[in-house]
């Protein structure tokens, strides 16, 4: 891809996707602090990840452990980095120790694996659940979520589940897909009372590019937003 916007356009958007973080949370009765913005940098070149340091972006999610490891040769110390995309599990030990959060975990096979692979002071990962069941092929199911937080907890400490991920379907008006970012907040809330000494479950990351203000105004403690930051046609 190439750069197709400017440093300043690029300015103007952080801000705006900034501004609508702030207004939501405002409107939701939370603090300004409560949601933080990941940029999913799995289409952006060099030269507008280095814009994206300019803007005062902090935190990158990659996709694949390879551009992962690319990426961190030249922008390691200017990001906090997380991983979103599908996680293979003999890519676990690519990955782990690099990030400091892990989105997708979605089975207990790669969760042994993690265990087996962290450092030794573990790894902190969220399990991505698929809300309505149908919207991605990746994801656990509801009533699968428990099993993969007994794995986490043992062996104890090695791999701490922070809370969930979800991908919610694309549609044309976010309104659509509120019920799934609600959802999947009922059931953190539900399982936070059970596993509250084990586990914190407190982030939510949920909400992209064409529907992070209803995540925000539904609980979203991470918004992962790539395209409308550089795309020709974003606000
Ligand atoms: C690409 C990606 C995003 C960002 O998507 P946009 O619609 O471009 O904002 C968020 N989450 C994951 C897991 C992604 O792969």
């Amino acid at each position: 891809m190439k750069t197709r916007v400017s440093a300043e356009r690029v300015r103007e958007r952080v801000a705006i996707v900034r501004e609508r973080v702030a207004e939501a949370l405002e409107r939701s009765g939370r603090g300004p602090d409560e949601a933080r913005i990941l940029i999913a940098s799995k289409y952006y070149e060099p030269e507008q990840i280095a814009m994206l340091v300019e803007a005062g972006i902090d935190l990158l999610g990659e996709n694949r452990s390879e551009d992962l490891i690319r990426k961190q040769e030249t922008f390691g110390d200017a990001f906090e980095w997380h991983f979103i995309g599908h996680l293979q599990r003999r890519k676990a030990r690519d990955v782990v120790g690099r990030v400091d959060l892990i989105h997708s975990v979605d089975s207990a096979r790669l969760i042994e694996e993690l265990a087996r692979r962290a450092p030794q002071d573990g790894v902190d990962v969220l399990i991505q659940v698929n809300v309505s069941g149908e919207e991605s092929k990746y994801g656990v199911l509801e009533d699968e979520i428990e099993g993969l937080l007994r794995a986490a907890a043992d062996p104890v400490g090695k791999v701490r589940v922070r809370g969930f991920m979800t991908i919610a379907p694309l549609v044309e008006d976010p309104e659509d897909v509120r019920y799934v970012f609600s959802k999947l907040r009922t059931i953190r809330d539900r399982l936070k009372a059970d596993w509250a000494p084990h586990f914190d479950l407190s982030e939510l990351s949920m909400g992209m590019s064409g529907d992070y203000v209803v995540a925000v105004e539904e609980g979203a403690t991470l918004v992962r937003i790539g395209r409308t930051i550089i795309e020709e046609d974003g606000p």
